[in-house]
């Protein structure tokens, strides 16, 4: 049965007047399309269990707001053919971003999900002033936003990952050890910089953002599942019952930060003995290489670093091979605590654990089953994310676009009723 869809944040108000009650049913609708694929109007209304003559209204409504149309006669159907009607992909447009310690990427996709727009530029933001950071995400904004005009369109929504603790009602990136940013009111510059456009502007952890790429709507096994997302640092989404936990500030999910080596290597946090010294991209070079090697060369972008240890692998170099195995063993031994603690259905790697999953996959599997209670490690699985280094700024579009499957109402509809003309 589809549910109204409510994203990232649960609605707020939870109110009865009848304007809530068209929101929440024209939202109902439009998720129905979405999970359940195109139907006739009468198969509609008995799939939502609600009356014909409600879901021809709710129907027009969408239409008229371009996030319906009519497709072809519904075969297959016993009496009359009725139309089908679907989602219009091109509808609305969301639009997700990321600030990472190399790169600043923007994505947009339509309703349907499809990516129209991807642009990136390779930057090194480690120490960075965050003012020139947003100078060059906003200016990747506007050739995005420039993209969609193109399309005849213009975003709902601006959702901006970012790797470091993001308090989410302000907008406010309180730490960001990897970025050497503290108390950095993120949101309301980019919103500034932006010259206070008309859509929604937010901010998000980036690896809760990957999660929610990894967590598909209506896919059973991928309701309860644990994303652990590997970069230069290590980070982590939770998503239960199909939804992002965020925990009390937002701030869930900071895998990377669990002490598991008392006394071990220094941090980025200032802590020792972190997740993220023993799993990171950083520590896999460290091991696989010495000093003046091309991998530490702070020119080289992730994905050619990654690609590089790959081709390394595969030729069967030892050292490089030995790395991978002693990643594999703490990325297995921190997955076992957490899934005594979760249970999740799935674990799904990303980013750069994901890119080495082939040459680590054993390991973490052998330790998983080694360190979790519950015999089999609990039905937990363990999953390669297919999405690469884009997972997050892919989480950040399917937000943004996922405020019109919240509220349907974000986008105008084609005809003004005749009070808002005069
Ligand atoms: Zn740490």
């Amino acid at each position: 049965m589809a549910q109204p869809r409510e994203g990232w944040h649960a609605a707020g108000s939870g109110g009865s007047d009848q304007g809530t009650v068209r929101r929440a049913n024209l939202a109902l609708v439009l998720c129905s399309l979405r999970d359940g694929g195109a139907r006739s109007r009468a198969r509609l209304a008995g799939d939502l269990g609600l009356n014909k003559g409600t879901v021809s209204s709710l129907v027009s409504e969408l239409i008229d707001r371009g996030l319906v149309r009519e497709g072809s006669a519904e075969r297959g159907a016993v009496g009359r053919p009725g139309t089908i009607v679907e989602i219009n992909g091109t509808g609305a447009f969301g639009i997700g971003a990321e600030i990472n310690v190399q790169h600043v990427t923007t994505l947009a996709v339509d309703l349907a999900g499809q990516t129209v727009s991807e642009r990136r530029t390779t930057v090194d933001t480690r120490g960075s002033d965050p003012d020139q950071v947003v100078d060059r995400l906003v200016k990747l904004l506007h050739g995005t936003v420039a993209d969609l005009a193109d399309l005849h369109a213009g975003p709902v929504s601006v959702v901006v990952g970012v790797a470091g603790l993001v308090d989410h009602d302000s907008g406010t990136v309180s730490v960001a050890p990897n970025l050497g940013w503290q108390d950095v009111p993120l949101a309301s510059l980019v919103r500034t910089k932006l010259g206070d456009p008309s859509y929604l502007v937010e901010v998000a952890n980036e690896a809760n953002l990957a999660a929610v790429a990894e967590a598909t709507p209506g896919d059973p096994d991928r309701r309860d599942i644990l994303v652990i997302h590997g970069e230069v640092g290590i980070g982590g989404g939770i998503v239960s019952d199909g939804r992002p936990l965020q925990g009390r500030l937002g701030f869930a999910g900071e895998f990377g930060h669990m002490v598991v080596e008392r006394g071990g290597r220094r941090c980025g946090c200032g802590r020792t003995g972190c997740w993220e010294t023993l799993i990171g991209l950083s520590r896999l070079i460290d091991m696989a290489s010495d000093e003046g090697d091309l991998l530490r060369s702070p020119d080289l972008d992730l994905e050619t670093k990654v690609d590089e240890i790959n081709r390394r692998a595969a030729s069967g170099d030892r050292r490089t091979l030995a790395a991978l195995h002693e990643v594999g063993r703490w990325v297995g031994i921190g997955a076992a605590a957490l899934t005594n603690a979760l249970n999740p259905g799935m674990i799904v790697l990303s980013g750069y654990l994901g890119e080495v999953g082939a040459w680590i996959h054993a390991d973490v599997e052998t330790e998983l089953a080694s360190g979790v209670l519950a015999p089999d490690a609990g039905g937990t699985r363990i999953a390669l994310s297919e999405l690469g280094f884009s997972a997050a700024v892919r989480g950040a579009a399917a937000v943004a676009i996922n405020h019109v499957y919240d509220d349907p109402t974000l986008v105008p509809r084609a005809t003004q009723p005749l009070e808002a003309l005069s």
